[in-house]
């Protein structure tokens, strides 16, 4: 082929591909940015306390801290792969203290020696303080979970005064601090997780939904949380905000056959503490 002939090839692929490049800018719409919400301009909301520094405990109440590693502050978590691949499943309730479910929930637990982890809500909280004790007294972990549990993006004064109020609540009812978070529907970008994770709370989502909030089947809530067992998963289930029977009717089989499979329930802490 002559040089000639090379240009000709060269010069049409420039041609082509120019023109491809103008119809493009000129045909193809551009993708409209889609506004994020500035969470600033939302109305801050009525604050459910008054945040004080100073704050009393009880003088029956012990102090009680729920630690966790440094090296989990502000991270948000899914499951946490324990070392050596151990057989360790950490169940989690959220929504409560509550009043019927939880007690019979507690009564579980104990009868098949398994400590997990509550969530708790200040608007359950604050209805249900002796419940609240006695979880505390049957040495399970405690997390924060919002004061309200909004899921719709909130303004971060808002999301300040949730989680706040949360603490406080938990600490003068209870003797707790927590580092554990667990925002509200698990949604990880309306303003709650982004304030705890300035004040370094480790934020727990869930590797196993067991969907207990919307089966009345205990089978199907099961059925679920066997499903997606591994080592170090972490289990969504609900004590408070509605009835849980379903739950409660579940649970006894989900221990049953966790243990079978080999096994151990551990708390969040000490989920984190054996992580690899
Ligand atoms: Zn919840």
């Amino acid at each position: 082929m002559s040089i000639i002939k090379h240009l000709k090839k060269a010069r049409i692929i420039i041609l082509i591909f120019t023109s491809f490049i103008i119809a493009s800018i000129i045909i193809i719409p551009k993708i409209p940015e889609i506004p994020l919400t500035n969470l600033n301009n939302i109305p801050i909301a009525p604050a459910p306390c008054q945040l004080n520094q100073k704050l009393q405990l009880p003088n029956n109440i012990k102090q009680k801290t729920f630690d966790i590693p440094q090296k989990f502050a502000s991270k948000i978590l899914r499951r946490v792969k324990p070392r050596n691949n151990e057989k360790v499943i950490a169940l989690t309730f959220d929504d409560g203290p509550w009043t019927k479910s939880t007690r019979e929930i507690l009564d579980i637990l104990k009868l098949n020696n398994v400590q997990a982890t509550f969530f708790w809500l200040g608007t359950s909280l604050q209805k249900n303080p002796e419940i609240a004790r006695e979880v505390v007294q049957a040495e399970h972990a405690i997390g924060n979970h919002t004061w309200s549990h909004p899921t719709q993006p909130i303004n971060p004064i808002t999301a300040k005064q949730e989680i706040e109020c949360t603490a406080q609540l938990i600490y003068t009812t209870t003797g707790v601090k927590t580092f554990l978070f667990r925002p509200a529907g698990g949604r990880l970008n309306n303003g709650l997780a982004a304030y705890a994770k300035t004040q370094k709370y480790a934020i727990f989502k869930w590797s196993v939904n067991s969907s207990d909030y919307s089966l009345s089947d205990p089978q199907l809530i099961v059925d679920n949380v066997i499903k997606g067992a591994k080592p170090g998963a972490i289990i969504l289930l609900h004590d408070g905000m509605g009835d849980h029977t379903p739950t409660v009717k579940a649970l006894p089989n989900i221990i049953k056959e966790l243990k079978q499979q080999g096994y151990r329930f551990v708390t969040l802490p000490e989920l984190l503490e054996m992580a690899k």
